[in-house]
């Protein structure tokens, strides 16, 4: 079926007691009792009087009733707007004004202060919903009736960027954009409804909302619902899983772990990989520990998924894959916008099809400046694509380094770092110089006891490099800032060590 309220009301139909999810302190729910809290959850919207199109925000814990929220709000053709939980109430607030929803439901903890704040935005309603299956919103009304059809174009969806590159746009995703992805991500990555997903990630995200929680919903298929990432949860836990989704640091965390073998991946069949680059020494690494190769996908807020490794086939370290099924992704000028055919050529990636968003919430000229003539959306992030098809992310547009008028791609520089004995991770930035504009800095983390220095990393680079990719410095750190979906924070270092050639 192609529209997402039907995925659970289908199973719920034919199959009530099948399991949709186990939490981590054993809470089940099958598909029939998550279509029963979804129907109260949307009843009590509905006594809240919100209308189609109405906006709702959510900035809740993880839990079932989280995801019953989501769907109420597809039962009603509202729209859902997930809050990252770690957002202060200053955040809060601007989220609010801008999204302006009919019902804000909050934490039980927050909702005296929340109450002042939603009301000077104009937002009716405040609600709670907690992490142990309570909250007003469950005591509010009757249960709905069945959902009525809604258009493939209503909005399903305000999903706020992260953040990485400056302040969080709202990307409107409608129904249509979240079935034909959920359809293509089950069919390319084989999801039957014997899997059960472990489903560590945060649900307030592109990757545990969308990309598991309705992969899952789509092929009828169980999750383990873990409220967060704790290796020693997952490593428990992973005989009973047949998939896991995860961000990279999930990866290099479990590494960190003894208990990971063969053997405690025994019934897994598939590993996925997204929302920030992947090194190919983990991948490496995590192949040569548990014989999985990691499956990496790239995608984003704006477009869902984009482009996947082979379910069969090569999955190359470093490389996202080549383009999903009815996903368009070519390379092009960052200028002029004219395609990039030829294989390995730099470019903008731009991607065009069926998971592509609608446009940024109330910016209009933001969203006309995102997109080309012929529909393609423009992403933000630099690429290759080999002879192959397989695309190869570089860093985002933002990140690109212009020094004394040369282009250097942080991610050249990062690898050769990257690649030498001693160290562990790097990230690369360009920073404010009088001389060449930017001057490349490198910041480096090193592994225990290493034995490098700035003149030794230095000169081991200069074999490596051409004189202008040359780190002018390089500083060490015990970790780079990172964020909760495991993004480094390059804006960060780049404040940080603004000063650093004045
Ligand atoms: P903002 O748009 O607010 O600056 P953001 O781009 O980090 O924040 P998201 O939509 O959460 O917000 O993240 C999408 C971005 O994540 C992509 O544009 C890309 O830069 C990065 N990304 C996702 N998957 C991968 C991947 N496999 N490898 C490298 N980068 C990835
Ligand atoms: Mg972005």
């Amino acid at each position: 079926t192609d529209d997402p309220s039907r995925w659970l009301e289908t199973v719920a139909a034919d199959d009530p007691e099948r399991p949709l999810l186990e939490t981590g302190d054993g809470r089940r729910l099958n598909y029939g009792q998550m279509a029963a809290l979804t129907r109260r959850l949307a009843g009590a919207l509905t006594a809240l009087e919100v209308q189609p199109g109405d906006r709702v925000v959510a900035q809740v814990e993880k839990s079932p009733e989280a995801i019953a929220l989501y769907l109420a709000c597809l039962h009603l053709g509202a729209t859902f707007v997930p809050l990252n939980t770690a957002y202060t109430f200053a955040e809060l607030e601007y989220f609010l004004g801008d999204a302006a929803p009919c019902v804000a439901v909050v934490r039980p903890a927050d909702r005296q202060q929340v109450q002042p704040i939603a009301a000077a935005c104009g937002v009716k309603h405040v609600e709670t919903l907690d992490d142990g299956g309570g909250g007003s919103l469950l005591d509010i009304g009757s249960d709905a009736p069945p959902s009525a059809a809604h258009a493939p174009t209503t909005l399903a969806a305000l999903l706020y960027t992260s953040g990485t590159t400056g302040r969080s746009k709202g990307a409107m995703l409608t129904r249509a954009n979240l079935s034909s992805n959920a359809t293509t991500l089950a069919q390319a990555w084989r999801f039957s409804s014997h899997d059960v997903l472990l489903h560590a990630l945060p649900i307030f995200h592109v990757h545990g909302l969308f990309v598991a929680i309705n992969t899952v919903l789509a092929s009828g298929s169980s999750m383990l619902f873990l409220s967060k990432f704790d290796a020693d949860d997952i490593i428990r836990l992973l005989p009973r899983a047949s998939v896991m989704m995860g961000v990279p640091t999930f990866y290099t965390r479990l590494l960190q772990h003894t208990g990971l073998n063969k053997h405690t991946v025994r019934n897994v069949r598939l590993f996925v990989s997204g929302s920030a680059p992947l090194l190919a020494e983990t991948h490496r690494e995590f192949q040569a520990r548990t014989g999985h190769a990691i499956l990496e996908r790239y995608g984003m807020s704006e477009t869902l998924m984009n482009t996947s490794n082979p379910y069969d086939g090569q999955r190359i370290p470093g490389s996202v894959g080549p383009a999903l099924p009815g996903v368009e992704v070519r390379i092009a000028d960052p200028d002029s916008g004219a395609p990039l055919p030829e294989p390995d050529a730099i470019g903008m990636i731009e991607v065009r099809g069926p998971n592509v968003f609608s446009g940024y919430w109330r910016m209009p000229e933001k969203t006309a400046s995102e997109f080309r003539q012929d529909g393609f959306f423009i992403t933000g992030d630099l690429g290759k694509r080999d002879a192959h098809g397989y695309v190869y992310i570089v860093g985002r547009g933002k990140d690109l380094i212009i020094t004394g008028g040369y282009n250097v791609y942080p991610i050249e520089v990062e690898l050769e770092i990257d690649a030498l004995p001693g160290v562990n991770e790097s990230a690369v930035i360009g920073v404010p110089h009088a001389d060449f504009g930017e001057g490349v800095t490198a910041v480096v983390v090193l592994n225990k006891n290493a034995a490098l220095d700035e003149a030794s990393i230095r000169s081991a680079l200069e074999q490596r490099l051409a004189k202008f990719k040359l780190p002018k410095r390089i500083v060490f750190v015990a970790e780079l800032p990172r964020n909760t979906m495991g993004k480094v924070q390059k804006s960060a270092l780049r404040e940080r060590y603004r000063d650093l050639y004045q």
